[in-house]
């Protein structure tokens, strides 16, 4: 699954943003408490060296006054201090938690008493409260006692365990302000890329001449814009060469064609001919109609490229129209018994009478080519709110669904038999088209396959019917 970028990027800046989160979390816990320790510890010192030095100065049997006087001193919250014999029993016990049973074990204990301090943390009492415990030696020749002081780590633990509860609730908060502001950020930056992708997709081969819009100052975003409108005029200049090569070879085959067309009609009034070479002549004449169809075809689609189609435009009377447009495709529906039916009620539009002749002519010669022997062909003019609209329709197969909007792209042909049989060049359709485009209307092709199709032409009316 491949998701948009602007979440990807919101998605790694959450993503990286929570991981900074919990390892600072992390550090920052374990360094509070590393602190707060190392100065329970630093006051623990001095008490331990506080109550020594009392009880070395006063005696015996002071234990518990030096003691207390001296714990008062730690604010850490609960604390005691307990004198072991080298035994490791308790002599003397100040403060609450220190019952008679020692605080630190006898490893411990020994170990204090050889010289080093004796550093733990405990669990005291039936709740296992959590203390810091030191224990010093005391040299009271000519035996050496144990100090022990301990303070309760409570306090620290609910300074970590404050913090702890602010980095889990402030954490998840500072995370999705992140990811809206990322959000944002990204819907920000890529903002030109959108706009960018949405202009090159109107850019159809039609309009190779825009231009995609670059963003002010010279990053990424300008360059890419720079790149596609230079991939724009480089496809710009492409399509003109094309389109002139199309004019120049179109426009270089038209004589020759015609002069081969006529010779064969002058070849073909001999009477010295025989059946065969009438049959090939005929033939041949044929094919070169056909190849100067498709030459015009292709002329008229190169001129309407130039510079689009300039249009005479004159009153209409479409009865007329139809019957001269009728009228000359007779000999094909013919050939085929199509019966041609024409329903028109003398509608008059303003349009050039040529160019629209044209256009219906090729949706009537589809209709013939295609409705197949005995089939018929039907053309309706009809009156709608601020349009005139003529249908042909036929009896033909019709059009898969799939293929029905392209039939109206250039030198698209159906890849099937039979229209390779009738031999288009899938030219008829695009110049209709482009005929009533220019006069602002509209042509559309609707078909029900294996029932027939019917292509409509629907004209702005621009002056009074009649
Ligand atoms: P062609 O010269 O090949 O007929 P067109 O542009 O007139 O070119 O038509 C394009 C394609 O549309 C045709 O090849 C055919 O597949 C399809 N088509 C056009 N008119 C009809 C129709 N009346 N019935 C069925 N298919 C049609």
């Amino acid at each position: 699954m491949s998701l948009p970028v602007r979440v990807r990027l919101t998605a790694w800046y959450v993503l990286l943003l929570g991981a900074i989160l919990i390892f600072l979390g992390a550090f920052l816990t374990v360094r509070l408490r590393a602190d707060l320790v190392q100065g329970v510890d630093q006051s623990l010192d001095s008490r331990a060296a506080q109550i020594s030095l009392g009880f070395q100065g006063k005696g015996e049997g002071e234990f518990q006054d030096v003691s207390d006087a001296s714990l008062a001193g730690l604010s850490q919250g609960e604390s005691a201090a307990q004198l072991l014999s080298p035994g490791g029993a308790v002599l003397e016990t100040s403060g609450d938690p220190a019952a008679r049973l020692a605080m630190v074990d006898a490893v411990a204990a020994a170990r204090a008493r050889n010289g080093s301090s004796v550093r733990q943390t405990i669990a005291i009492g039936p709740d296992g409260e959590p203390f810091r415990v030191l224990a010093v030696p005391m040299r009271l020749p000519p035996r050496t006692d144990v100090v022990v002081v301990a303070t309760s780590l409570e306090n620290i633990n609910g300074s970590v365990h404050r913090l702890l509860v602010l980095l889990l609730v402030g954490g998840p908060m500072a995370l999705a302000l992140a990811g809206i502001g990322g959000w944002a950020l990204a819907r920000k930056a890529l903002r030109p890329v959108s706009l960018m992708t949405r202009k090159a997709a109107e850019i159809g081969s039609d309009r190779l001449q825009e231009r995609i819009h670059v963003p002010r100052g010279s990053d990424e975003l300008t360059r890419l814009a720079e790149t596609l409108n230079d991939m724009l005029a480089r496809l710009e200049r492409g399509a003109e060469e094309h389109r002139r090569f199309i004019a120049d070879a179109s426009h270089e085959l038209r004589t020759p064609l015609a002069i081969m067309a006529s010779e064969l009609d002058v070849d073909l009034r001999s009477p010295e001919l025989s059946p065969e070479s009438r049959d090939t002549l005929e033939s041949a004449r044929e094919e070169v109609h056909r190849m100067a169809r498709i030459v015009e075809d292709l002329l008229t689609l190169a001129r309407i490229d130039e510079g689009g189609l300039v249009l005479v435009r004159t009153p209409v009377e479409l009865r007329a129209l139809i019957g001269r447009v009728v009228d000359d495709l007779r000999p094909l529906a013919a050939a085929e018994a199509i019966r041609i039916h024409v329903h028109c009620d003398g509608e008059v539009v303003d349009a050039d009478e040529a160019k629209l002749g044209q256009a219906l002519a090729n949706l009537i010669e589809n209709g013939l080519k295609y409705a197949g022997s005995g089939g018929e062909v039907a053309i309706d003019v009809s009156e709608a709110a601020r349009e005139v609209v003529l249908r042909v329709t036929d009896t033909g197969p019709g059009i898969p669904r799939a293929i029905l909007p392209h039939v109206f792209d250039r030198f698209f042909r159906a890849d099937t038999s039979r229209s390779r049989d009738r031999g288009g060049s899938g030219l008829g359709l695009a110049i209709a088209q482009a005929i009533v485009h220019a006069h602002g209307g509209r042509i559309a092709a609707e078909s029900a396959p294996g029932r027939g199709s019917s292509f409509s032409i629907a004209l702005p009316i621009t002056r009074a019917a009649g």
